[in-house]
């Protein structure tokens, strides 16, 4: 549990907060979010590409026509002072903005918003598995796309998507699922993007396939350029998955975790991949400040 929850500007205890049972977010899902993680190096901490996040939450709240109230630039501030004001190190961070509104109606005459920033203390998404790899099943669920909802929004509703078909997957023995777009090619997992390897070269979906943009993303794609390694962009088929050297996960919770089976087949030798492997390694150097040239993504926050 959080201790203290950066709340409208000043530092309040997690447990005082009392949002009424009617809120409009509460109820229809109209919040909007971000996932942040800060990681301790050897002599600070800090918060791993805080400025991308915080303009993708801008986005969403612009998408969404919420009006925040404060800049990108203060509400980075005010994750430094979140992750400070709770001693944290190692810390996973939501900022959430939703309605003030309680009454009932879909569409709020007061479009006040409240914004809240919780951090707590934060290690592998997936535990153990992350480890051993993780067993996917392509879900019954399309991925939403964007004559539907706004796939580049991180807002609470959208993800009811990513619940329904990780607790399909989850009840049907497996560990995560993978969406399928509209178009049936492989989207991204309910809170990761994917990426296959295949003879040295990575490959992952474009925007087009209704993914969400994701920042993780963006860094595997850099990393593995500056390794020397071909990256593209392109549709990719479910076969494209069962037959690749290597599958794996990126996001902010997930950081790059191997998938190593989909649908009952062996990915590979069914065992975490080298590339994989390394990526990870080069993931997690990068957001403890152990790479000069990557210095840049990080804000340190002692
Ligand atoms: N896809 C979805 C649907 C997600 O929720 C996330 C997590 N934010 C990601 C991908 C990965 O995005 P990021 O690397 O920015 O965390």
């Amino acid at each position: 549990m959080p201790g203290k929850v950066w709340f409208n500007g000043s530092m309040v205890d997690y447990d005082k907060l009392h949002i009424p049972l009617l809120n409009h977010s509460l109820q229809y899902g109209s919040g909007i979010f971000e996932g942040i993680r800060s990681y301790s190096g050897d002599r600070n901490v800090f918060i791993f590409r805080l400025k991308e996040h915080m303009e993708r939450f801008q986005n969403t709240a612009k998408i969404y026509r919420m009006d925040l109230k404060y800049s990108a630039t203060e509400l980075e501030k005010a994750v430094v002072e979140t992750v400070r004001s709770n001693n944290l190190k190692d810390s996973y961070i939501r900022p959430f903005a939703f309605y003030k509104s309680d009454e009932i109606s879909l569409f709020p005459s007061n479009r006040e918003v409240n914004i809240a920033i919780a951090a707590i203390p934060f290690g592998k998404y997936f535990g153990e598995k992350a480890n051993r790899g993780v067993r996917c099943k392509t879900s019954s669920w399309e991925r939403i796309n964007s004559r539907i909802l706004p796939v580049r929004a991180k807002a609470s509703g959208n993800y009811l998507n990513s619940v329904i078909s990780g607790l399909e997957a989850i009840s049907a023995g497996y560990d995560e699922a993978i969406l399928l777009s509209g178009d049936g090619y492989v989207a991204e997992g309910p809170g990761e993007n994917i990426f296959i390897v295949s003879k040295g070269k990575l490959a992952t979906p474009g925007l087009e396939s209704s993914i969400l943009s994701g920042i993780t993303r963006d860094t595997v794609k850099t990393i593995s350029q500056d390794m020397g390694m071909e990256v593209s962009e392109r549709l990719m088929l479910r076969d494209d998955l069962y037959l690749a050297d290597e599958v794996f996960f990126c996001g902010t919770a997930a950081e790059v975790t191997p998938v190593v089976e989909i649908d009952g087949i062996k990915i590979g030798d069914g065992k975490p991949g080298e590339i994989t492997r390394k990526l990870g390694q080069k993931l997690s150097e990068a957001a403890t400040g152990k790479t000069e040239r990557y210095m840049k993504w990080l804000t340190p926050v002692y």
